[in-house]
């Protein structure tokens, strides 16, 4: 526990799953879509995370599926004038933030976020405050008022870049919410960062035990982890990094066998990217396991097939995003830094 809030005892409830479908009507829930998404001028934006049914039905009907970087700016350069973010809700609000002229739609606005919800703005607010000759950097997993409290946002492809150059200029960090990833940082930059204790519910239970005894299975394969996981985990990876970069790892290491520590869902594109390859998920069991997740995220898993259907035919107060407009404008100037920071690295 810190003196902000007691994170041991937060114990967040979980989502109900949705309802299974039949074939007949998941076809049916896929051609109204289709034709929703062209009657509203709309297009999907997908993330790695959701269910491999959602993410190839954007890929086929001209959406994304990328990172939150990504979907970031697909969004903005895209001409539709109406997104359907399927994700959780703050890639809906980072959406809305940078495309305030559009409309944005979440399958649901009830897909919450770990990281999140351990951050609260008031809490948040009081440890900026306490510490005010630091720079505060937080992740895009957090909810528009912490991003307008804070001077950058920054995502997991470029966490590391970004604070290796905010410490090139000398500056002292404030990093939330997670601090697996904050730790993961300030390792590999060697920057004074003070750090949020928030965690994403998936990769804190990827288990080290259990991991050795996956690879000692398969001695030949290599260990993809993304970074918000628990250091002991990292130190098991031949790869580390965000989710793009982890499907790039996948299709550039040598080894056929690739045991992946991150949400399922990204089984999916990494699949795609090498089609060769076998896939093994890291395990979530093992000693001290709750396995609560089992490396798929229950939020993400609320953008089902009729929820995408009653986003676009009903919008409004239960699908539609809406930030205030004060509150937008402060959030747009760190989550502009961030792009063209992303721009500048590129
Ligand atoms: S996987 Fe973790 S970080 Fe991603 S949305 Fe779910 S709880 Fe948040």
């Amino acid at each position: 526990m810190n003196q902000y809030i007691d994170f041991n005892s937060t114990i967040y409830p979980f989502p109900p799953k949705p309802a299974l479908l039949s074939k007949d009507e998941k076809k049916h829930c896929r051609e109204k879509i289709k034709r929703l998404l062209k009657q509203q001028d709309a297009v999907m934006v997908a993330h790695y995370y959701t269910d491999p049914e959602i993410q190839s039905l954007a890929e086929e009907t001209g959406g994304c599926v990328a990172d939150s970087l990504e979907m970031a700016r697909f969004g903005n350069k895209h001409s539709a004038s109406t997104l359907l973010v399927a994700g959780v809700r703050f890639m809906g609000e980072t959406a809305k933030i940078l495309n305030p002229e559009k409309r944005v739609l979440m399958p649901t606005l009830e897909a919450e976020c770990s990281l999140d919800l351990g951050c609260p703005e008031k809490e948040f607010t009081q440890f900026c405050d306490d510490h005010p000759d630091r720079t505060v950097v937080v992740y895009a997993n957090t909810s528009a008022a912490v991003k307008a409290r804070a001077d950058w946002v920054v995502t997991s492809s470029i966490a590391v870049e970004l604070i290796d150059y905010l410490d090139s200029q000398g500056k002292k960090i404030i990093w939330a919410p997670d601090r697996h990833l904050g730790n993961y940082v300030r390792k590999q930059t060697g920057a004074d960062i003070l750090c949020w204790q928030g965690a994403c519910i998936v990769h804190d239970e990827f288990k080290t035990q259990a991991l050795i005894r996956v690879k000692g299975l398969h001695p030949d394969a290599a260990v993809l982890v993304h970074p918000e996981s628990p250091q002991a985990v990292i130190d098991l990876a031949d790869a580390v990094g965000s989710t793009s970069q982890l499907i790039k790892a996948a299709q550039s290491l040598p080894h056929q066998k690739l045991i992946v520590a991150t949400d399922k869902g990204i089984f999916y594109k990494m699949q795609q990217a090498c089609p060769e390859k076998q896939l093994f998920e890291a395990p979530t069991a093992g000693e001290g396991a709750s396995c609560r997740s089992c490396a798929h995220c229950p939020w993400m898993a609320m953008n089902g097939l009729q929820a995408i259907v009653q986003g676009l035919e009903r919008g409004g107060e239960q699908h539609e995003i809406w930030v205030e407009k004060e509150l937008r404008e402060k959030a747009l100037i760190p989550l502009n830094r961030m792009l063209d920071f992303a721009t500048q690295l590129k």
